[in-house]
């Protein structure tokens, strides 16, 4: 409940009474249960951030009028937190103020790695996060060759039948133009599509890549994956897209998702 408003929770009130028009009970006779942490993210509402200080205080779900039925239960523990005393000591300090740079470096500095640290961290339990995109793909291929020798390494060759760089531009500039470039069996991948929900292959679902399929020109044409945590083997086809936009010309790019 943390992104609620006030006139969400009216609105609640208000659908109840309509309902249940035989009562002027709050929440007429109703047992409503709010659960979450005020703080945590700041409430969704049409006000302009600049119109307030850092978030809106106007339509925070406690200006609602029947706020004041209400009976709180604080509870004095983050019970998601609750085995990290650093971590929630850290939630605490933002739930009231923004953290001071001494704050954020105590809590956060053993996090950074650099570049020369990530092959320590090359492993099945370890997430490395990037502060940018463009970093993803750099660090993908920096793991893909420090865990596989070269020649198990495959090129992924980016297919197009354009005939220069301006005729794809648009497909280069396109945040989900996300090529996958290089690949190996036994590469740990992710899957950045729904590709089939019955059989759990999500976005976001990891396995390990166990079979690539080459066509006659020697292109890898499917890369069979092992997903997690079943291993139900999924085979990722080239994704195919076309633009007609340039002098009646069809331009195709395939690549992997
Ligand atoms: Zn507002």
């Amino acid at each position: 409940m943390s992104m609620m408003t006030n006139t969400l929770l009216q609105s609640v009130e208000t659908r109840l009474w309509q309902i249940e028009n035989d009562t002027n009970e709050p929440y007429h006779s109703k047992l409503v249960i709010l659960v979450g942490d005020h703080a945590q993210l700041p409430i969704i509402c049409h006000c302009h951030l600049l119109d307030t200080k850092n978030y809106c205080q106007k339509h925070y779900v406690y200006n609602a009028i029947d706020w004041n039925f209400t009976t709180y239960h604080i509870l004095e523990t983050s019970i998601r937190h609750v085995e990290d005393l650093e971590y929630c000591s850290f939630l605490n300090i933002i739930h009231c103020q923004a953290p001071t740079e001494e704050e954020i470096s105590s809590l956060l500095n053993n996090c950074y790695i650099d570049e020369n640290l990530v092959e320590q961290y090359i492993d099945d339990k370890t997430t490395i996060l990037h502060t940018h995109r463009k970093d993803v793909d750099y660090y993908n291929d920096l793991i893909l060759h420090k865990k596989f020798p070269a020649n198990q390494i495959y090129v992924i060759q980016l297919e197009t039948n354009a005939r220069n760089v301006e005729h794809i531009q648009s497909w280069v500039n396109n945040k989900r133009f996300n090529h996958m470039q290089h690949v190996a069996l036994g590469a740990l991948v992710m899957l950045i599509e729904n590709i089939d929900l019955k059989v759990g292959a999500t976005n976001g679902t990891t396995g390990i890549v166990t079979k690539l399929e080459f066509d006659l020109e020697v292109n890898i044409c499917s890369i069979s994956i092992a997903l997690n945590p079943l291993g139900y083997v999924q085979i990722v086809g080239k994704n195919q897209f076309k633009t007609n936009m340039i002098l009646k010309d069809i331009f195709t790019k395939h690549h992997f998702l």
